[in-house]
């Protein structure tokens, strides 16, 4: 029988395809190995899934043989390489580009390897890898053996010395000052006088300072009780991985009997991290690695600094910044196991950590877990089903878990543990007032989003010289320009979606200022209209669509009526920065969101804010996560009514997972905080509860509300996501998909349930009319049965130029 492999290679396919193995690569064509394969005359470089001996039905003379092999030692290692399969199961995605998530670029040298064996000519697609390496850096150092006195001269002697003096040092360097370094290094180090050595340094900005040591706290109880039950399920795992094999984690293990998966529910600054480090700690005791995952906006030097604390440099921290060489250095010192932490985002879930025994997701509620382009993963659900095929312990943790972990928990499927109180024994939870837009009116700024209760906290909480936070999600300046004539909205040519105005730097300020403070803003002209509601045109500045890259200066006419008058309205982090400098001249304000704040921008702004540079902070989500600044004693809530009205299940849990997190920034250490929160609607249970700061209640409420009108988690959806730049071609595509899911077995039976077809609420985006149809069910199988019902239609029964996209536990429902 012949040695055939099933090839995952990269086409919109979800098959793999079935190639011979030649004799002389028997002994190394391993699943997980990178392989070249011709494909309808193409060269493609696929993954190896398995191998075997076997005969198949294919006719043997249609079967063509591989090419070559790339990766001596496979890419993928097994665990991660039958996680990826079973992803691509789940959310329906092909296999090959779900395997492209988790491949590293190749490396040069195995390219030129290649070559050298004539595989690569002719046509070659090396499936859009990236190439890496070639850019070694060669080190040298002194060795601690002593040469002969007397037999060393010249450069070689003078090289020695400085070596000695000054350790290790990069030979370029070295060749700088020494002309003949390198034959002179090459004689060092045939003497053993020297070792030279090769590697890619991480140039990685959150390796930049040193960090020196910490000495772990003492936990509190309730720390305590969760690192000792965490520390007891890694424990569990160690046994039934089996004497003599430490390596297991091999999916079919038998799982213990306590529970091996945990939601850590602790309030925010109640000391999670420790219990995470501890966590790292005892997992690697146990000789296995560990992953955390936390959501970008959180990957900070920062917080990456605290677990190098503890741990030292030999992390691999995996974000969206790295550069190709720098990413395929933290992969392959993994992959190889010299390196057995890793931290990252969201896809920091494929990294390839050796003998996988902890995953760890802080902030598992946050939004940036889904994955919403190309495969449309969730990364905190696919971590829960890594770590159990892995033999892995899962703890997820958050201040507001996610009514998804909340039922999970219900359903016996994560033990919980519980951080009830904040860590540092001062520190008590702020104080929440709610300001009620209706009864109040605008302060002296005259804008109605600055109440006279949050003017007048920020005053006080500048004469204590204390800081305050606060926070409006809406970024530019004015959320929408309106005719004044005739009231029609400006909108995006491309999107069904307002244009936001931006007013940018103004030329009067001075260059590079972010924290320029009212002595340098203008002061309000005299009887200026009160800002938030209607104003004059303004001069210069751009009209911007948040949802596609259009920018464009803001016209003359209404395009409507043709009139002139075209008016700001409402309120963005812009102007909010504007009209707080303005109303406090001696304060110094700032600005953070993503219009001022690439990611060492936004560094530097939290550094002015924690070293007391900066007293009032406005910004959008980017002020709310993780920070830990000390002297904040008031945060503001400017319009906590923006979240809520979307059409969306998830709103109102979002918007209290906002207000919550955006609360949890006050009052973190000695002095109490204080927290107002600004709305119209002061008895939606999103902001009542959140004033309470009653998470469970709020988490209660929210479950028993998702049972009454039947969505996740009390059923489970898949959307199908259509779109086409014809209106028609994607109602039409649409409207079959709905009738053929309503004509399946499982849509016949009822276990299905088909909502729509209907327009998407942002019906235009990019051009594109984009329709859905929803699918509900109470089980995941019928679902399941329903979307493969539907994969021969929309492979070849729908109109070419309507694209569609399946969303199985979909999260953006816009
Ligand atoms: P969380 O991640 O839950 O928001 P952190 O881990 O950031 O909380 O902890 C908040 C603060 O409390 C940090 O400054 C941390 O160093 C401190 N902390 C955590 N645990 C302890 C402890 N057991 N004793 C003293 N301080 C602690
Ligand atoms: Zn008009
Ligand atoms: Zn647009």
């Amino acid at each position: 029988m012949p040695l055939l492999a099933d090839v995952a290679v990269p086409v919109p396919l979800s098959q793999a395809f079935t190639y011979e193995v030649p004799a002389a690569l028997a002994a190394e064509v391993r699943p997980g190995a990178r392989v070249l394969c011709e494909f309808h005359r193409r060269k493609l470089l696929g993954v190896v899934l398995s191998v075997s001996e076997r005969s198949t039905a294919i006719d043997p003379s249609r079967i063509k043989p591989l090419t070559a092999l790339v990766d001596a030692r496979p890419a993928l290692p097994a665990e991660l390489l039958s996680f990826l399969q079973e992803l691509a199961a789940y959310y329906f995605a092909p296999i090959g580009e779900v395997l492209r998530l988790a491949l590293p670029a190749i490396e040069r040298e195995q390219v030129r390897a290649l070559k050298a064996q004539g595989e690569l000519d002719g046509v070659l697609d090396l499936g859009r890898a990236k190439q890496v390496g070639g850019r070694k850096v060669a080190f040298a150092r002194a060795t601690d053996a002593i040469e002969e006195p007397g037999t060393l001269r010249g450069q070689a002697a003078a090289l020695l010395a400085l070596l000695r003096a000054s350790g290790e040092q990069p030979v370029a360097r070295l060749e700088e000052r020494f002309g003949n370094a390198r034959s002179a290094l090459k004689k060092l180090a045939e003497r053993g006088l020297v070792a030279l050595d090769e590697r890619e340094p991480p140039r990685d900005p959150f390796f930049r300072l040193a960090e020196a040591r910490d000495v772990p706290p003492e936990l509190n109880a309730a720390q305590a009780d969760a690192a000792a039950r965490i520390d007891a399920a890694l424990a569990a795992l160690a046994v039934t991985a089996g004497e003599g094999e430490p390596h297991a984690g091999a999916p079919h293990e038998p799982r213990p009997a306590g529970p091996s998966a945990f939601l850590l529910f602790g309030v925010t600054g109640s000391g999670k991290t420790e219990v995470y480090l501890r966590a790292i700690k005892s997992c690697l005791e146990r000789g296995r690695g560990a992953l955390v995952m936390v959501p970008e906006i959180a990957l900070t030097p920062q917080l990456v600094a605290r677990f190098r604390a503890r741990f030292g440099d030999d992390l691999a921290v995996l974000h969206s910044g790295l550069s190709d060489a720098d990413r395929h250095a933290m992969w392959s010192s993994l992959h190889g196991g010299k390196v057995r932490v890793a931290i990252g985002a969201r896809s920091a879930l494929f990294a390839p950590v050796p003998d996988l025994g902890l995953i760890l997701v802080d902030e598992e509620h946050d939004g940036s877990f889904k994955q919403e382009e190309g495969v449309r993963y969730h990364a905190r659900d696919m971590a829960l089903l890594r770590a159990h095929r892995a033999g892995a312990v899962c703890v997820l943790g958050s201040a507001t878990p996610s009514i998804e972990s909340v039922a999970l928990v219900r359903r016996g499927k994560l033990a919980e543990l519980r951080l009830p109180d904040r860590a540092h024994r001062e520190a008590s939870l702020p104080e929440v007032t709610l300001v009620d837009l209706r009864r109040f009116g605008a302060g002296p700024s005259g804008d109605p989003l600055i109440s006279l209760p949050l003017h007048r906290a920020l005053e006080r909480t500048l004469a204590a010289k204390e800081q305050a936070i606060l926070f409006l999600n809406r970024r530019g300046f004015a959320p929408s320009v309106v005719c004044g004539s005739c009231g029609t909205l400006t909108t995006c040519d491309a999107c069904s979606v307002a244009l936001t105005y931006h007013r940018g730097r103004r030329r009067d300020a001075p260059a590079g200022s972010i924290a320029a403070g009212a002595s340098a803003a203008p002061p309000p002209p005299a009887g200026a209209p009160a800002a938030g509601s209607l104003e004059e045109r303004p001069q210069g500045g751009r009209l911007r669509c948040h949802y596609c890259d259009y920018a464009g200066p803001l016209p003359e006419r209404c395009a409507a009526c043709g009139s002139r008058t075209l008016l700001l309205e409402g309120l963005g982090t812009e102007r909010l920065e504007v009209t707080i400098a303005a109303s406090f001249p001696e304060a110094r304000v700032a600005r953070l969101d993503r219009d001022v704040a690439g990611k060492d921008r936004s560094q530097a702004i939290l550094a002015r804010m924690r070293e007391g540079k900066i007293d009032i902070l406005v910004g959008t989500q980017m002020v709310t996560k993780g920070h830990d600044l000390p002297n904040v004693t008031l945060v503001g809530v400017v319009n906590a009514d923006a979240a809520l009205g979307l059409p969306d299940f998830r709103a109102a849990e979002r918007g209290f997972q906002l207000l919550v997190q955006v609360a949890g920034r006050a009052g973190r250490r000695d002095r109490p905080g204080r927290v107002l929160i600004q709305t119209r609607n002061p008895e939606h249970p999103a902001i009542a509860f959140a004033a309470a700061h009653n998470v469970p209640g709020f988490l209660e409420r929210e479950i028993r509300d998702r049972e009454e009108v039947g969505y996740p988690p009390a059923t489970r959806l898949a959307l199908l996501r259509i779109d086409a730049v014809d209106e028609g071609v994607g109602r039409g595509a649409a409207a079959k998909l709905a009738a053929h899911a309503r004509t399946c077995p499982e849509g016949l039976a009822r276990r299905v349930e088909v909502l729509g077809p209907s327009a998407a609420p942002i019906a235009r985006l990019r051009g594109r009319y984009r329709f859905r149809v929803l699918l509900r069910a109470r089980e995941r199988g019928p679902l399941r049965g329903t979307l493969a019902a539907l994969a021969g239609l929309m492979r070849d029964g729908l109109d070419r130029n309507a694209r569609v996209i399946i969303d199985v536990d979909p999260v953006a429902m816009l």
